[in-house]
């Protein structure tokens, strides 16, 4: 014999009845017993109309209008015409009395948890009742049996203790004697001696299926569910979460235990002991292996088998002086808790025995902190406790496996990641079987904790980086488009698998908790909602995701005053935008700080020199104990490009439109011609030097007439161009007639830092600097005469978005 149980999802419609239906024909060479769960949900709208039966709200009368729909709609897909009517009626009928039973609830305005049980049965009662006809109608040969004459329960409503020498008899018994192929039973439900009806708890027809598994000394027990098997953490919080070919009944239990649902923690203990084992299956891919649960451990196995969570905790302590050394305080604190049955999940007590504290399900802390300050009353008035201290909206999450306790370190590693992922921990506490480590978080952090201990523990290594990208124009397109090429290529090579979460440009933003599909993500813009950095933000705040960055590829001083925000979340910050760095030495530093306080990188490489290692090069100058003692630089690709493009037979004006037009200027070309851009590029520079310096401290000789330099926007810019040529071409013969180049050279030298155009002379290192290019000569201890120069492209979309994909790398490898 063998018992087949099916979930709510795998019965939660015709179609997927049809399902369980040709999984069950499969398996009749052998007598089977197959359980049902209510369909999908049914469980929680009854339990919603009781309450709001209870509460006099009529509300209740539309719930179960939809109860009766559901399973009308099931029996008219499922059930031939002319069969309908007979069992329509019985529905029907039954579905009178659950109404019946409501509105009493409804007039007395009260709901006994023993009322509550007959009300949820019903769930049960209907889908066993409606499947098994549904089979005969089939042709199959099979019996239905109501499942509370054979499991007898004590009268605890809502999670009844079985009376197992009562249930193995009549279940031997009734079994013994059924000539039945299939027989069709509801799970979850059972009955007290007296005859009435009970529930075996949230989740519990996996423990009926068990119960009768282990009562007939079935071959095996199949839990059917809609995931393939119990996997490395929930799949549907983990998406690189992976079945567990095979577990432990000890794992399975504690894994459920912590919060698998996919297992209600007590079907373990009767197939263990009589040794059955449970194969859990996905009735929407019957081909996949599933998990198999075994009482052999599986010792080639991973030392973490699984993480798991239990959301909806809350924690009570209790704390005080009079705690210490007198005997009886844990004792009678666990007592009072287990007198108003409130069960505790995690404990701890610090060594001082000074206090201790407790996790419960959030629902039972307002009874529990109530019934904990009654009974140390007497304590609390004479000042020897203080009163029960209660917080909530916390988690659970524990690392399970048979053989972590062999390991060390595991415990260091758990809390580094989420330490690195800025999660704060409440209370650590490892099972006494030392088969699991747990500790209790804030609620919001459970998605990202999971995912961050996922990676840490089972995705060999590949390191998720989300992105949330700011700035989708010229140098924010080809970055996405960098990444598209490159993900495969990082992914293989350097462990990181990169997805774009969040994209926006001034107009609107779009997010996809996948990932954008960066083939078309202009289309899932376009999608999007209007944009709003402060929605934005939150957005990305409240997705709290691990290894989150923000990226931001605008030039805007609004988008430039949000990385406080994000970095202050744990969220790095990489971005070409200069304005942060280069703002009041008071802001850069802080950012900096911050970035240290909440480990959240912040990059700007592409400040200077767009993709060139400029940043880099120097950090790594400083921190090896160099000392930068001068810099001479040309920082702009774009005014290089344009004195390189002007001569006698161009004007400036058609140089400088040209050099807007292929990107090689900011979005307004003063900032870069007025020589602001270089200002806040050699004051960088000396920042990140060690120089307390502001822009106002920069001398800029601007080659500008001063009335370029008052205009407002880009076109009375460009038409103080036109009317000063004349200025322009002086500049350039005055320099050919020196047999030199124009560049804009930017100086720092002894705390002070100036920028302008001048005349460079043929031998210079600037002289022969092509196109865009940019170079900078350091001038160091260590390379006092010949300075170390670093030359390239130093403009252009292009290079910047590969300089912001480096930077997302060198944070991918922190
Ligand atoms: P059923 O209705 O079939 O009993 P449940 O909803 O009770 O199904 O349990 C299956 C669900 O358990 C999955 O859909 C998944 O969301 C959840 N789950 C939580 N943790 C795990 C885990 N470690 N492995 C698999 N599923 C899990
Ligand atoms: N229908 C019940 C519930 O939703 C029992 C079960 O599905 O296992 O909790
Ligand atoms: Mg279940």
């Amino acid at each position: 014999m063998q018992v087949l149980k099916f979930g709510g999802t795998s019965v939660a419609n015709s179609k997927n009845i049809a399902l369980v239906k040709a999984i069950v024909s499969k398996s009749i060479a052998n007598k089977t017993i197959v359980i049902v769960s209510a369909l999908g949900g049914v469980t929680d709208l009854l339990i919603d109309s009781a309450a709001l039966a209870a509460s006099q709200d009529k509300e209740y009368v539309g719930i179960l209008k939809k109860i009766e729909e559901r399973h009308i709609k099931t029996i008219r897909a499922l059930i031939p015409i002319k069969q309908q009517s007979a069992i329509l009626s019985k529905v029907k009928s039954e579905l009178n009395t659950l109404e019946t039973l409501l509105e009493g609830a409804y007039l007395i305005g009260e709901i006994t948890p023993k009322l509550s049980d007959k009300i949820v049965s019903y769930g049960e009662l209907l889908s066993a009742f409606i499947i098994s006809e549904y089979f005969i109608s089939e042709g199959l040969n099979i019996l239905y049996k109501d499942s509370r004459e054979l499991i007898t329960t004590n009268e605890t409503y809502g999670k009844a203790s079985v009376n197992f020498p009562v249930t193995d008899k009549k279940c031997r018994a009734f079994f013994k004697n059924v000539s039945e192929k299939i027989i069709v039973l509801g799970g979850f439900i059972a009955s007290s001696e007296k005859g009435n009806a009970t529930t075996l708890g949230r989740g519990g027809s996996d423990y009926t299926a068990a119960i009768i598994a282990a009562a007939i000394k079935a071959k095996q027990l199949q839990i059917w569910t809609d995931v393939s098997g119990m996997y490395t953490a929930n799949p549907k919080i983990v998406k690189q979460a992976k079945a567990i070919p095979h577990i432990s009944y000890e794992e399975a239990m504690e894994l459920s235990h912590f919060g698998a649902k996919v297992l209600y923690s007590p079907t373990i203990q009767p197939v263990l002991t009589r040794n059955i084992d449970i194969v859990i299956k996905n009735t929407f891919a019957p081909e996949d292996e599933g998990t198999l649960i075994t009482k052999a451990k599986d010792e080639k196995g991973k030392t973490v088998r699984g993480i798991s969570c239990i959301e909806n905790i809350a924690l009570i302590s209790l704390e005080g002086s009079g705690m210490v050394g007198i005997p009886g305080t844990s004792k009678c604190f666990f007592e009072v808790l287990s007198q108003a049955e409130i069960s505790v999940v995690l404990i701890t007590q610090a060594s001082s025995e000074h206090s201790i504290c407790v996790g419960i399900s959030a629902t039972d802390i307002d009874n529990a902190v109530e019934v904990v300050n009654t009974a140390f009353a007497y304590e609390i008035e004479q000042g020897k406790i203080k009163p029960a201290l209660a917080e909530k909206e916390l988690a659970i999450i524990a690392l399970v496996g048979d053989n972590m306790k062999n390991h060390q370190g595991l415990s260091g590693k758990m809390f580094s990641t989420l330490g690195k992922n800025n999660v704060n921990i409440r209370v650590i506490a490892q099972g006494a079987s030392e088969r699991n480590i747990s500790a209790v978080i804030d609620k919001d952090d459970v998605k990202k904790a999971l995912n961050a201990l996922h990676e840490q523990f089972f995705e060999e290594n590949i390191k998720q980086l989300n992105l949330f990208v700011m700035g989708v124009g010229n140098v924010g397109s080809k970055f996405l488009e960098q990444v598209r090429h490159q993900k495969k290529y990082l992914k293989d090579n350097l462990k990181l698998n990169i997805r774009i979460i969040g994209i926006s440009n001034s107009r609107k933003m779009a997010f996809d908790e996948d990932g954008i599909n960066l083939k078309n993500w202009q289309k899932a813009l376009e999608k999007g909602t209007k944009a709003n950095g402060a929605q934005f933000m939150n957005r990305v705040n409240k997705l709290n995701y691990r290894n989150s960055i923000f990226v931001d590829n605008t030039a805007s001083a609004e988008v430039s005053k949000t990385y406080h925000h994000y970095l202050r979340n744990s969220i790095s910050v990489v971005t070409c935008n200069k304005i942060a760095c280069s703002s009041a030495f008071e802001n850069y530093s802080e950012l900096k700080r911050l970035a240290r306080k909440y480990n959240a990188p912040f990059l700007f490489e592409t400040n200077v020199g767009a993709g060139l290692p400029i940043l880099d090069t120097l950090k790594h100058l400083i921190v090896s104990g160099d000392k930068v003692l001068k810099i001479q630089a040309v920082l702009s690709g774009s005014l290089n490009f344009i004195f390189n493009n002007f001569n006698t037979e161009s004007t400036f004006h058609d140089v400088v439109k040209k050099a807007q037009e292929e990107g090689y200027t900011e979005p307004d070309p003063k900032i870069d011609l007025s020589g602001v851009d270089v200002m806040r590029k050699i004051l960088i520079l000396a920042r990140e030097s060690g120089n307390h310096l502001e822009i106002d401290d920069i001398a800029n000789n601007s080659f500008l007439p001063k009335e370029g330099l008052a205009t407002t926007n880009n076109k009375a810019f460009f038409a103080s161009l036109q009317k000063n040529e004349a200025a322009f071409q002086k500049l350039y013969k005055s320099a050919q007639d020196a047999n030199s180049k124009l560049k804009y050279v930017a100086q720092f030298e002894a705390g002070k830092a100036s920028v302008g155009l001048q005349q460079i002379p043929k031998g210079h290192d600037f002289y022969n600097l092509e196109g865009s290019d940019n170079i900078v000569l350091f001038y160091t201890e260590r390379y006092p005469n010949q300075p170390m120069i670093i030359k390239g492209a130093g403009a252009g979309a292009d290079v910047t978005a590969s300089g912001i994909f480096a930077d997302i790398i060198r944070i991918g490898n922190f």
